[in-house]
Order: C-alpha cells, then sequence, then structure tokens
C-alpha cells in the first residue's frame, strides 16, 4: 500500500516536471525592432510603431532611450538625429524636431502613458551616453518613471553600455530583466553580472552556437538582434533562441506559425 502511494507519487512528480519541461520549451518569442515602423504611417521610435507593434500582438517592442541635456528622457535611435543631437539639446528642441511620419520625437513619459492602454512589453535601450554619470542619471530616472507609470512588470532594460547594464540592475526592482548587448560577455560572465540573459548580434551565436544551450542551462535567456532574412531566423529558432529582434515582425510571425503545423 505504501509502495503504491509512493509510486503515485513519484508518477505525478514526473509529470509535473515533464509540465515544467514544456513551459519552458517555449516558442521564439517576436520582438519589434525600434517598434513595427515598416508599415503606412509608421517611423521608427514613433508612438505609432509600438501601437503598430501591439496590435499585431508582438511580445515586445523595443525602442531607444537619451537623457537629454536639460535631464528630460526622449526615445530616438541617432545620437544626432536630424542636426539634433539628443544628449546636447533640451527636450524643447528634441520634441520639435518630426520623424519620418510626422510625429514629434517621442518623451519617454508619452511613452509609457502610451503604454498603460497596450499589453506588448517595452524593451527598452539606454544609449550609450558621453558619461558614465549620465547614464546613471538616465537609469535613475526611467526606473522611476516606469514604476510611476504602473509598468514595472512590464519592462525589460537592455544596453550597449556596461555601467548602464550594472544600474538598471541596481536600480529596477528584483526580477526586472536586464540584457547587455555588446557580445563579448560568455554567459557565465552575464550570470556573475546578474543579467537576466544574452541579447547579442546573431553573428555572436553563430561564432558561439554553444552559448545559446549554457545560457539556458544557466537558467538564463537568450535574444537575438537584428534579423530581417528568413533563413537566419528559420536557423535561430532551431536553436531554441527565447526572442527574436526583427525589423520584419510579420515575417517571423509567418515562419513561427508555419513551424508550428
Ligand atoms: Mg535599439
Amino acid at each position: 500500500m505504501k509502495f503504491m502511494k509512493l509510486k503515485r507519487i513519484l508518477l505525478t512528480s514526473a509529470l509535473l516536471i515533464a509540465a515544467y519541461g514544456s513551459l519552458q520549451a517555449q516558442q521564439t518569442q517576436v520582438i519589434a525592432h525600434r517598434g513595427f515602423w515598416q508599415t503606412p504611417g509608421s517611423a521608427q521610435n514613433s508612438i505609432t510603431a509600438l501601437v503598430k507593434a501591439d496590435s499585431i500582438r508582438c511580445y515586445g517592442s523595443e525602442f531607444d532611450v537619451w537623457l537629454t541635456a536639460d535631464n528630460r528622457l526622449v526615445v530616438n535611435h541617432d545620437d544626432i538625429f536630424k542636426g539634433v543631437s539628443s544628449q546636447d539639446a533640451t527636450e524643447a528642441v528634441c520634441t520639435a524636431v518630426r520623424l519620418d511620419n510626422g510625429e514629434p520625437m517621442p518623451t519617454l513619459r508619452q511613452y509609457a502613458l502610451k503604454s498603460r492602454e497596450l499589453s506588448t512589453r517595452l524593451i527598452l535601450e539606454l544609449k550609450p551616453h558621453r558619461t558614465p554619470e549620465q547614464e546613471t542619471r538616465a537609469a535613475e530616472g526611467i526606473v522611476r518613471m516606469i514604476h510611476d507609470y504602473g509598468l514595472d512588470g512590464r519592462v525589460e532594460y537592455i544596453s550597449f553600455s556596461l555601467h548602464a547594464v550594472k544600474e538598471f540592475i541596481r536600480l529596477a526592482p528584483a526580477g526586472t530583466p536586464v540584457y547587455y548587448l555588446n557580445g563579448e560577455l560568455d554567459p557565465q560572465a552575464l550570470k556573475d553580472l546578474g543579467c537576466a540573459g544574452a541579447d547579442y548580434e546573431q553573428s555572436v551565436f553563430r561564432q558561439h552556437p554553444e552559448w545559446i544551450e549554457q545560457c539556458h542551462a544557466l537558467g538564463m535567456k537568450v535574444n537575438v538582434w537584428t534579423v530581417n532574412r528568413a533563413e537566419d531566423m528559420e536557423w535561430l529558432i532551431e536553436h531554441k533562441v527565447d526572442y527574436i529582434t526583427t525589423n520584419e515582425p510579420l515575417l517571423l510571425q509567418q515562419i513561427l506559425q508555419k513551424n508550428q503545423k
């Protein structure tokens, strides 16, 4: 009798472990790089691109953030955009610049406010600034604003700057995913830093395909950018990466759907 009970417990445990395993082996998720911008009316890093990424149900919408000369936060990719350097200009000067779809350059506050109506995750990249002090001020302002808008559970931080990565890990609520983009640190080094995983350019994983499994074995995730060709998407899906960041979210969704059948 006792033996039967033990057997049942063992069987239940095995089933639970199997269920957990299949949850772990989730499908690759889609992140729209600078939002979904290759569609009518949209532009890179616009509010429209965020809304459109959400409308096609992307897991996340990536965007880039700068700290302005007057310590405000704006959303844009380029160091110098249409003649304006975000870190040298005031917020007023930055937001007077129009994106290619006619929208003013958004502030992070506008992005956060709009995100409250949406469900896509915010993949927030802090650009490397001229000084570590600027990056610290930016990370402090970002983490505070995300909290104030009730978006703590919706954000993931990424940066090419190791200093910015460390600051997000220090400042953000425990469990907030933070990823490093620059590609030279191996999975164990990322784990030791407290990163959620590797978010690297695809050539890094072509060179070190074993890093994908190593990240998973360490309980970390793998995100890959910026992947726009079908054959590269297929290779990464086969290698079970967790996220692909792409300018072609619809193409990636089609490939994932086809693979499911
Ligand atoms: Mg970016």
